[in-house]
């Protein structure tokens, strides 16, 4: 399975409803970054052409950064290092983790859960 099929465009942090865009490989370069987000235009920029581990570590990151921002914690001084070690523990804690974290979403949110099969479902099978 490829991050490059079907990525996100759309996603939902507190009351803002951010889109998900491609970040060129030049771009990145040139800035340094795997992705980053526009906090004050909503919109995540990732570089897909990295592996899908990369991307995937950097979309949560990305998202992080937009949940600390609508949590009022992006000046913090340690903003940057929350949102890297919060992505690279939450990406161990799914990856390593599947039963126990759909057990987690089905009880935090059962509909949320249905969705989350479906969609994993079709996304597998793509
Ligand atoms: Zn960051």
């Amino acid at each position: 399975m490829s991050t490059r099929k079907r990525p996100p465009t759309k996603l939902a942090i507190g009351a803002y409803g951010f889109t998900v865009s491609r970040m060129s490989e030049e771009a990145a370069r040139k800035a340094g970054v795997f992705g980053e987000t526009d906090l004050h235009n909503q919109d995540v920029a990732i570089n897909f052409g990295n592996t899908d581990q990369t991307v995937a570590n950097t979309f949560l990151h990305e998202a992080l950064h937009g949940v600390h921002w609508v949590s009022g914690l992006e000046d913090k001084p340690l903003e940057e290092e929350f949102t890297r070690q919060g992505a690279n523990g939450i990406c161990e804690l799914f990856r390593r983790n599947p039963k126990a974290m759909a057990w987690w979403l089905a009880t935090l949110d059962p509909k949320a859960a249905r969705e989350f099969a479906t969609a994993l479902s079709a996304h597998l099978a793509a």
